[in-house]
């Protein structure tokens, strides 16, 4: 898989002593003036514990928020700096901007050990641009460039691609980046079958590059959530007025022939817990095919649960994406926490493909018993889709046009 093939790990690099430009995914949600789950700080230690137990010069860099090309101080990363100082228990300096004439001098100041955290990359409207200057300007601030933040690898913005070309020395992916790649290569990588693939939640048309692209990898597609009713149309079955996207009919009826073709089979629910309103004490009511005129299918029923289940279990690689239903309400959660719990005792090598089914495993218990969960929704989607990684390319690009200068 092109994807994957060998871009240096920062543990191929020698970083002792050097500046290192560590690009990391430190987007956590704030509340009070606090880091309110910190659980992205905690998946990019291990990469700044690496860095800093061989001397290096630390310089850490993410965005926050949107805070669309302006200082903004409800998304400055002072609370990301203060937690970021008790995880490591060591001193975390914050700039005041992005690039200029302070981050100038505390780069340059920067002693072996020292960690120097960059305020919010999307305070510069360069950032998101992709523009040459700014690009210029952090890539003068390192040696090494490594970048960490698989959640932003999809995007080319000028701290995950502009700026590696300008990278002095060499650049690479961090740990936490490498198991990503590790995890999700396999399934594109001649998967063992029945490689089983769940899809879900609300649209079918975020999910077309991504089943067509499956088509090339899995044996068997499960199709759940408010997806599978633009499915179910495209059949002329009955969905009362459960939601579905009537401009991507043609493109359902398509992708069934296609799966025809590719020998993968389309698994669509059988029967559905169906309620006239999407709230927290709707009347709920299972049906098989008979809906009533103003009630929305709003999860599968259990008939559906066991028909996948069988797939699940039998299965020797999954990937999940997208809830079965809308599980955020209790009425409706049953068929999402079902297939989690199922995806927990199956054989097959599991990953979830981060976003709302993340939230699932980790809401319904589940998580310690999938082998991967991705740290990056969009990103993994569009590794899966087969898309190059922008950052990834970067990156490729860069240590192909070294090489050929050596
Ligand atoms: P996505 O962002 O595409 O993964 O969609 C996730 C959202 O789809 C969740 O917020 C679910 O509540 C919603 N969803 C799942 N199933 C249904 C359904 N049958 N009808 C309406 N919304 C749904």
């Amino acid at each position: 898989m092109a994807n994957s093939s060998k871009i240096k790990s920062i543990n191929q690099i020698n970083i002792a002593d050097k500046r290192v430009f560590l690009r990391l995914d430190l987007n956590a949600p704030l509340e009070d003036g606090k880091v309110a789950d910190d659980t992205r700080l905690l998946a990019a230690l291990p990469t700044i514990n690496y860095a800093l137990a061989r001397s290096a010069r630390v310089i850490l860099a993410s965005h926050l928020g949107r805070p669309k090309g302006k200082v903004d101080k409800k998304y400055s990363l002072e609370p990301v700096a203060a937690r970021l100082a008790e995880l490591l228990d060591h001193d975390v300096l914050l700039s005041d901007y992005p690039v200029g004439d302070t981050s100038k001098k505390l780069v340059h100041e920067l002693r072996s050990g020292d960690i120097l955290l960059l305020e919010n990359l999307r305070f510069d409207p360069g950032e998101t641009k992709n523009d040459e200057a700014f690009a210029q300007e952090l890539a003068s601030y390192t040696d090494i460039y490594i970048n960490d933040a698989f959640g932003t690898a999809h995007r080319a913005h000028a701290s995950t691609a502009g700026m590696i070309p300008f990278v002095k020395g060499e650049s690479g992916v961090g740990l936490l980046m490498q198991k990503e790649l590790d995890a999700l290569s396999p399934l594109l990588d001649n998967p063992k079958q029945p490689f089983v693939a769940i899809l879900g939640g609300a649209k079918v048309s975020d999910k077309i590059k991504l089943i067509n692209n499956l088509f090339d990898h899995c044996q068997t597609i499960l199709i759940g959530g408010a997806m599978a009713y633009t499915f179910l149309k495209a059949q002329e079955k009955e969905i009362g007025a459960s939601r579905f996207e009537v401009e991507q009919l043609l493109l359902a009826h398509q992708l069934i022939q296609k799966a025809q073709l590719h020998n993968v089979e389309l698994v669509f629910p059988v029967d559905h817990i169906v309620a006239t309103e999407i709230s927290a004490e709707a009347q709920t009511r299972h049906v098989f095919d008979h809906f009533g005129p103003d009630e929305m299918g709003l999860d599968i029923g259990p008939k559906t649960v066991a028909l996948f289940s069988e797939y699940i279990l039998k299965a020797e690689n999954i990937f999940w994406n997208g809830p079965m239903g809308v599980f955020e309400l209790e009425p409706f959660a049953a068929g999402t926490k079902a297939i989690a719990e199922q995806l927990a005792q199956a054989k097959a090598y599991t990953v979830i493909g981060g976003g709302d089914s993340a939230s699932a495993a980790k809401k319904f218990g589940v998580q310690e018993k999938i082998d991967h969960i991705s740290t990056g929704g969009g990103a993994s989607l569009a590794f899966l889709e087969g898309r190059e990684l922008p950052a990834l390319k970067a990156l490729r690009d860069a240590q192909n046009s070294r090489r050929a200068s050596e």
